[in-house]
């Protein structure tokens, strides 16, 4: 097990340069923060810091600048959303290694921040280059690891300096991640409901992978239920189907058997671009040669929330379908309804990936379950029983 932030006696931490490496990797519009979701996320752990008196000097990428300083991808514009939500003051520094850096950081007052320049500008961050890693322990008396979308990839800044200082240790995200993720795993409580949807099988077929044999129920909806009519030998008319997995998809009703679950009805729409294209359902034996299944029709969703109120626990992940579309959100949101009503039940409940997390933030659900996952390549490997080189590079207990 790592060590945790919250294991560190205070004398650890006041007045001490806390190097912390978040995951700021927001999206931007107009040169402004457009959802500051991981911002939100990185809060507690700033806050711990500040309360124990600690002057947190915090490092992140943003998008893929691959190794060049490209002026569109700045964190300059996550400073003022930053300072504004946290309530103290938070100061930016155009570079994120380098003597004027580590000057920087000494100047830094009592519960006042410093956020450094995105570090995939330089080229050493994505290679964990161990001079890049020697220059990111230059900025820190201790390295507090809260990025927990980038865990799984062994960086300068994530698995390169967590080895170099000393004390090196998780943040309060990370800790939330790794405990909820790792409730899900060896022996989740039964009945364990796990829901599949979005566009693609095989963008989730490690994940489906996981959970296929763990899961006392699997449901199916989204685009992904097409991809599996079509391996019934069902019409799917317009709808989206991914063809090169229609074999996977029968693979995995064989191997599932009676567990996974299919729509009994769905929801089409000839013109899916159109906002006054009829819209109406229909059986899934009987969609139309014009049409697309756009969402999961009314008694597959109350067969589905049924389901999910049976749960123990439940793990989600993708779409029931087009909800971005609100003409087609209702499968969505109603899973996302049956979740929080299973939470309040008792059961522990699980989101993850981005388009679902939205999906369960716009249905105003996002307190109403246990927990929604920030990270989808790292939740995936903890998932599948794999080791996360950022965590690993901690101190250990
Ligand atoms: P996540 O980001 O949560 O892992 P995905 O990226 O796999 O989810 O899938 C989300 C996308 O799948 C959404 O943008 C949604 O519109 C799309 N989608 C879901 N169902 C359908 C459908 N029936 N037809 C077309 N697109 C769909
Ligand atoms: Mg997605």
């Amino acid at each position: 097990m790592a060590k945790t932030l919250r294991a560190l006696p205070v004398s650890e931490l006041a007045g001490k340069r806390a190097l912390v490496r978040v995951d700021f990797n927001v999206p931007l519009e107009a040169g402004a923060v457009a959802d500051a979701t991981r911002i939100d996320a990185s809060l507690p752990t700033l806050e711990y810091l500040l309360d124990a008196g600690a002057r947190p000097v915090l490092l992140s990428h943003l998008g893929r600048p691959k190794g060049e300083v490209r002026p569109e991808l700045t964190l300059a514009p996550v400073a003022p959303c930053l300072e504004e939500r946290i309530g103290h003051p938070v100061h930016f520094f155009g570079r994120c290694e380098g003597d004027e850096a580590v000057a920087r950081t000494r100047e830094l007052g009592e519960a006042e921040i410093l956020l450094l320049e995105n570090t995939r500008f330089l080229p050493g961050e994505t290679t964990n280059d161990p001079a890049l890693a020697a220059g990111f322990a230059r900025l820190g008396d201790l390295y507090v690891l809260d990025a927990f979308g980038t865990a799984h990839r062994a960086h300068a800044s994530t698995a390169g300096v967590a080895g170099l200082l000393r004390p090196s240790v998780s943040g309060l995200l990370v800790d939330t991640e790794l405990r909820a993720l790792g409730r899900l795993g060896d022996a989740p409580d039964r009945p364990f409901v796990v829901g599949f949807g979005g566009a693609k099988i095989s963008d989730k077929i490690d994940l489906l992978n996981v959970f296929l044999d763990r899961a006392d129920v699997l449901l199916v909806g989204g685009a992904m239920a097409n991809t599996f009519f079509a391996a019934q030998g069902l019409p799917t008319g317009r709808s989206l189907v991914e063809s090169d997995a229609v074999g996977l998809a029968a693979e995995i009703l064989d191997r599932a058997g009676g567990r996974i679950h299919l729509p009994t009805d769905v929801v089409v729409t000839r013109d899916v671009g159109d906002p006054v294209s009829e819209v109406w359902t229909v059986p899934v034996d009987a969609i139309p040669e014009g049409a697309a299944a756009v969402d999961i029709g009314p008694e597959s969703r109350q067969a589905y929330a049924a389901v999910v109120g049976t749960a123990r626990s439940f793990f989600w992940n993708g779409p029931m379908g087009l909800f971005e579309d609100r003409r087609f959100a209702a499968g969505t949101f109603t899973l996302a309804e049956a979740a929080a009503d299973a939470t309040a039940g008792g059961a522990f409940t699980v989101i993850g990936g981005g388009d679902s997390a939205a999906a369960v933030r716009a249905a105003g659900l996002m307190d109403r379950v246990s927990h929604v996952s920030t990270g989808g390549g790292a939740s995936l490997k903890f998932l599948s029983g794999g080791e996360l080189p950022g965590v690993a590079a901690l101190e250990q207990t």
